[in-house]
């Protein structure tokens, strides 16, 4: 029997019909043996999530020195939940009072947020008659706050071995002096990747509210084809411009362990979603492009120089000035006697972009220095790419046709992703005329 991981999302627990829904699945599939949770999620619109009213108690209790007007909310969404289970003899009263207790005494952001994971597992895991797991116990951070693989692995794998079936909640480890530590926001994601990855999964379901990925945004294009399956390299370049199903971060567990991930519906179970493989197991689609992600608000850096090309050391100059100001770039495309540095437009303020100019005129005398603002960039992802004479000619012809200036090109050496740098104010179009070519 094959052995699968399953994480569910918080709209998929945001209440108690919807984590029936969770059990049935769970139960409907004897592989499915360690279940990873999520906080409950917004059950409507305009909802708010249970993490963010943990949050919130966590700033009454820097206040007032107690949460009890916050907690209330929590208190009162955990009872719903117990109620629409039918989960008459579980004590969920005093698990809450023990609880708004230690949220008091921690006096912690991430110790109060943890707790949605924690109160949920209990629930599901006694929904489910499985052992519940606390994460606290198995998911260790490092003294750089990097989850530490080598001392959680083992741990996970021996609490897990002789466990038929486990309840682990997700978003929390211990960090090295014992305290409880988060992941960034979504990071239950990663927490499944992580158990799965420690008890050798044959694959990690990751069950959402929709059914996969979709090869474009579905707020620029009206209804967008699937994507059914997808390596871990082109997921990577698409999650990471803002196809965002999965945390970013998510991937690198059980890449590691060539365990494949698959998206579901907790809504629509019997859609197929997307199944992401790693290299060893990818299939080509033969689809030329598998998915098109963007992101707005860059500024590009453009330097010239004339015999850049034979000055030793001016881009480890440049990138100095960088690292000195606790800048990240994406990407620095380069000629014989220009340079362009692409950075994330939040790093500046209209001050702090003449002043890296300034810095850089000093360290490297440029003889011109120009920056580019409100430019958006548009990958183009695809295994396909690679082996396909004439790829960029039918991309480039799609934009040229829309009338769209294209202001940067950057093509990762991998060779399955291509880089537009656009107005901002031509991001949606370009979109739209990418997909046209390769999707319509
Ligand atoms: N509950 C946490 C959040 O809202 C973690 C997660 O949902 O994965 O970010």
């Amino acid at each position: 029997m094959s052995l699968t991981v399953c994480k569910f999302g918080g709209s998929s627990l945001a209440d108690g019909n919807n984590i029936q829904r969770v059990a049935d699945i769970v139960e409907n599939d004897p592989g499915r043996r360690f279940v990873v949770v999520s906080a409950p999620g917004k059950r409507y619109s305009g909802d708010i999530k249970v993490t963010d009213l943990l949050y919130e108690c966590y700033k009454e209790c820097g206040q007032k020195g107690n949460c009890s007007e916050s907690f209330a909310k929590i208190r009162k969404r955990f009872r719903s939940i117990v109620e629409e289970l039918g989960m008459e003899t579980f004590d969920i009263g005093s698990i809450l009072d023990e609880t708004e207790k230690q949220i008091e005494k921690n006096k912690s952001a991430d110790f109060a947020a943890s707790r949605g994971e924690y109160l949920n597992a209990r629930i599901v895991a006694a929904k489910l008659g499985r052992t519940f797991v606390d994460a606290k116990d198995i998911i260790f951070f490092d003294a750089n706050g990097q989850f530490d693989e080598k001392k959680s692995y083992p741990l996970i794998a021996e609490a897990l071995a002789d466990c038929q079936g486990a309840v682990i909640p997700g978003f929390y480890g211990t960090d090295i002096n014992g305290k409880i530590k988060t992941f960034s926001r979504g990071g239950s994601d990663i927490s499944g990747s992580i158990i799965a990855r420690a008890v050798n999964a044959d694959l990690y379901e990751n069950w959402t509210d929709v059914s996969g990925f979709l090869a474009c945004d579905p707020r620029i294009v009206n209804n967008p084809q699937k994507i059914e399956t997808i390596s871990f390299k082109e997921l990577r370049e698409l999650s990471y411009m803002g196809a965002n199903v999965l945390h970013a971060d998510s991937i690198f567990p059980v890449r590691k362990g060539d365990i494949p991930i698959k998206i579901k519906n907790t809504f629509r179970p019997e859609d197929a979603g997307t199944l992401i493989l790693p290299s060893k197991k990818y299939v080509k689609s033969g689809n030329i492009v598998t998915g098109i992600a963007g992101k707005k608000d860059f500024t590009v850096i453009y330097l010239e120089k004339s015999m850049m090309n034979s000055e030793i050391g001016f881009a480890r100059k440049v990138l100095s000035v960088l690292e000195k100001d606790g800048i990240c770039f994406e990407h620095m495309p380069s000629g014989i006697d220009t340079l362009s540095l692409v950075i994330e437009s939040r790093y500046f303020s209209e001050s702090t972009l003449e002043e890296l100019i300034e810095q850089l005129k000093e360290a490297v005398k440029p003889d011109y220095i120009h920056a580019l603002e409100n430019i958006a960039l548009v990958a183009t992802v695809g295994h396909g790419m690679a082996s396909n004479i004439g790829t960029s000619a039918r991309l480039f012809n799609a934009l040229s046709e829309a009338n769209i200036n294209i202001r940067m090109i950057d093509q990762g050496s991998s060779e399955i992703n291509i880089i537009v740098g656009i107005d901002n104010a031509d991001y949606e179009r370009c979109v739209r005329a990418i997909y046209r070519e390769f999707f319509e």
